[in-house]
């Protein structure tokens, strides 16, 4: 799980190397640390005219105690450039992009943010709305292809009505907790908000399931759920019971030996969910199998496997715990999707098949848990460093790792923050997205 090449990059030689050679450059990037600011360093905030955010932008930099420009102040360095954009209603207007932009782009500090803050351009009132906030997101991805020293860009289009629930999504696409997500194009609907009492500690008092919790990412969203004060019942097959209990206990959570294929299993979740726990906040469906060949050389179990560990396990979970409201109102349910559901994978019909269907669950589902007051999204992880991975054949692994714009592979933890993200209270209005952790991988959109 060493990236060596990283290290080496990293090194007086490397650096001489990787710049005469133009090798990939993977920069080491900044990751949460409780206590850590939101930002390290000032924000510079601009709004093309008419813009509906611009306040709500100042008021959240504000609440995280960022120093704010909104005029550009030469030689400094930036640890985020926002601009809001919804103002931009034809594509003459584009032109803000570049007016803004283009000046700033280089004084983007180290691990620096680009964000901008768009409309829904369904919800535009004409063609040429429509046409404009579309742009907006090209602009974004091809930003995010040219940062370099671990920069990220992403493009969050608000629902008119939906300004006041920015917050948890700056909050995170603001801070190192997104370290790995780039590219990103994130919409945020009207809902109900509910602000934590502590921004620190968001799920305090809240109940959450992690499936596949006993290792990989699974245990790292255990950790970063129980760090963020919710009760984590940690769930993994019986073999896995020992590593099961060591994470169950690290996050003083429980933990509860099933493999969510046996028949009962949705039966026997929901009764231990609703006797010991009186229902449930957050369900994480995480754990996944892969079990790859090219379709020709598959056997059958092979596929069964895939699609019943991926994908009907989950379908019969959320049946029973929708059915019987052991999800509680305001509930979330986050699926582990996977790059190669999107832009598909040799050798994984079967898993690519579970991961794309999984993103066609979060888009039925999405309307009932809003009527729930909930809401259901997917994380689309890409190249993570983990044991599945590591067992990735040498070439294939180096060519995963470097073949996205950050130039390395991503942790656990990163995939772990998303979800965090997407469980706080406070992001009643992140419904029906799938956001790739993937460092604006190659593959896919
Ligand atoms: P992992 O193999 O390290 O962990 C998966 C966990 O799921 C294991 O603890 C396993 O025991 C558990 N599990 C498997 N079958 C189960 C069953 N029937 N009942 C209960 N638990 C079961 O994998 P990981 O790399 O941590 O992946 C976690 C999730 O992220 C998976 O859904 C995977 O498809 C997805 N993902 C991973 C990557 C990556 O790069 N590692 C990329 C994209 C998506």
């Amino acid at each position: 799980m060493t990236d060596r090449y990283q290290k080496f990059a990293r090194s007086g030689l490397g650096r001489f190397v990787v710049g005469r050679l133009g090798l990939p450059d993977p920069y080491p990037l900044r990751r949460f640390h409780p206590g850590q600011p939101v930002l390290t360093g000032p924000a510079l905030l601009g709004a093309a005219p008419g813009g509906r955010l611009v306040e709500q932008a100042q008021a959240v930099l504000k609440a995280v105690q960022a120093e704010t420009h909104t005029e550009r102040v030469p030689d400094q360095r930036y640890a985020a450039l926002i601009l809001d954009a919804t103002g931009i209603t034809s594509s003459e207007q584009l032109h803000e992009l570049y007016d803004f932009f283009h000046p700033a782009i280089r004084s983007l500090a180290a691990c620096g943010r680009v964000l901008v803050l768009g409309s829904r351009p369904e919800e535009e009132l004409d063609t040429a709305g429509r046409i404009a906030q579309r742009a907006l997101e090209g602009f974004t991805r091809s930003v995010g292809k040219e940062l370099r020293r671990g920069g990220t860009a992403q493009l969050v289009q608000v629902a008119v009505g939906a300004e006041h629930g920015i917050e948890s999504t700056l909050r995170f696409l603001l801070s190192a907790r997104s370290a790995y997500v780039s590219g990103q194009v994130v919409r945020i609907e009207r809902a109900e908000q509910t602000e934590p009492a502590d921004w620190d500690r968001p799920l305090a008092g809240s109940v959450a399931l992690v499936t596949g919790a006993s290792r990989g990412i699974g245990a790292a969203i255990a950790d970063v759920l129980g760090r963020d004060g919710a009760h984590v019942v940690c769930l993994d097959v019986p073999a896995q019971g020992a590593d099961l209990s060591e994470v169950a206990n690290r996050v003083g959570g429980t933990s509860l030996q099933l493999d969510i294929t046996s028949a009962d299993a949705p039966r026997r979740l929901a009764d231990h969910l609703a006797t010991r726990h009186d229902g449930v906040d957050i369900v994480v469906h995480n754990a996944g199998i892969t079990r790859d060949k090219t379709l020709a050389g598959m056997d059958e179990a092979r596929w069964n496997a895939v699609l019943a560990v991926n994908l009907t396990s989950q379908e019969r979970v959320n049946d029973v715990l929708l059915g019987e409201d052991v999800l509680r109102r305001g509930g979330r349910i986050i699926d582990l999707s996977s790059i190669a559901g999107i832009a598909g994978n040799l050798g994984q019909t079967n898993y690519a098949t579970t991961k794309a269907g999984v993103i066609g669950m979060v888009d039925a589902l999405a309307p009932e848990l809003r009527r729930r007051g909930g809401t259901i999204n997917a994380v689309a992880p890409g190249f993570i460093e983990t044991r599945m991975t590591a067992a990735v054949p040498l070439f294939v692994r180096e060519a995963g790792r470097r073949m996205n714009s950050l130039a390395q592979g991503g942790l656990p933890v990163d995939v772990a923050e998303t979800i965090a993200w997407y469980a706080n209270p406070a992001s009643a209005g992140v419904n029906g997205n799938v956001v790739r952790v993937c460092g604006q991988s190659l593959l896919g959109a």
